[in-house]
């Protein structure tokens, strides 16, 4: 997929600020620091659209981003955070449950997960709210240029087990820093989306 076009349009946090019209949406989910603004920069090919890192906590909005005219890009809140309170918390959770259960744009959740650790408690709630909802989803595990090609299904078996990945799930694995992974995650979503 060539992106000739891509732009920020808009936080949300409520149902009211999601764009309007029927464009499919593209969802991506994953820890603090996972590396999802660089796979988002790596998947555009550009610096610097997703903001890396930010923050702690503070971006606590689906953030909108215009591709092509055709289909959005959704970049969910970052979680895990050990010292975000409770209340953020539990806003985050009713944002996120709200996004997954009625928002009829959404085609494909892609849940990111580091290759070097078992995926948190945090990373395991987010999978079983994508079970709950029977969201399409995949698992993208980033940062595969930090460990041996060796290791990869050792850490991907690890990475099943724990989330509990439901059996046909798609497992991709990626590197914002190599390209790995970059045309198997295009090929997923033109799937999803139809472009
Ligand atoms: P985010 O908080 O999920 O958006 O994470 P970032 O994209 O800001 O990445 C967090 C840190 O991991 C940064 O220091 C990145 O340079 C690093 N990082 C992200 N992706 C990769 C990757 O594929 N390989 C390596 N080696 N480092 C990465």
């Amino acid at each position: 997929m060539i992106i000739r076009d891509a732009k920020f349009i808009i936080s949300a946090v409520k149902p009211e600020q999601y764009p309007e019209g029927d464009l499919p949406e593209v969802a991506l989910a994953g820890r603090s620091n996972v590396g999802k603004s660089s796979l988002i920069n790596r998947l555009l090919n550009r610096r610097g659209l997703a903001r890396t890192s930010g923050t702690p906590g503070k971006t606590q909005q689906l953030n909108y981003y215009l591709l092509n005219e055709d289909f959005y890009f959704v970049d969910l809140p970052g979680y895990g955070f050990a010292r975000v309170p409770k209340d953020v918390k539990a806003q985050w959770g009713k944002m996120i449950g709200t996004y997954l259960d009625k928002r009829e744009n959404l085609k494909l959740v892609m849940q990111l997960v580091d290759i070097r650790h078992a995926p948190s408690k945090e990373d395991v709630e987010m999978y079983q709210y994508l079970a709950h909802y029977a969201r399409p989803h995949a698992i993208i595990v980033t940062k595969a240029d930090k460990v041996a090609r060796g290791q990869y299904q050792k850490h991907v078996k690890i990475i099943r087990q724990t989330l509990g990945v439901l059996p046909g799930t798609p497992i991709i694995l990626t590197s914002a820093e190599t390209g790995l992974g970059k045309q198997e995650v295009w090929d997923l979503i033109a799937k999803y989306v139809g472009v």
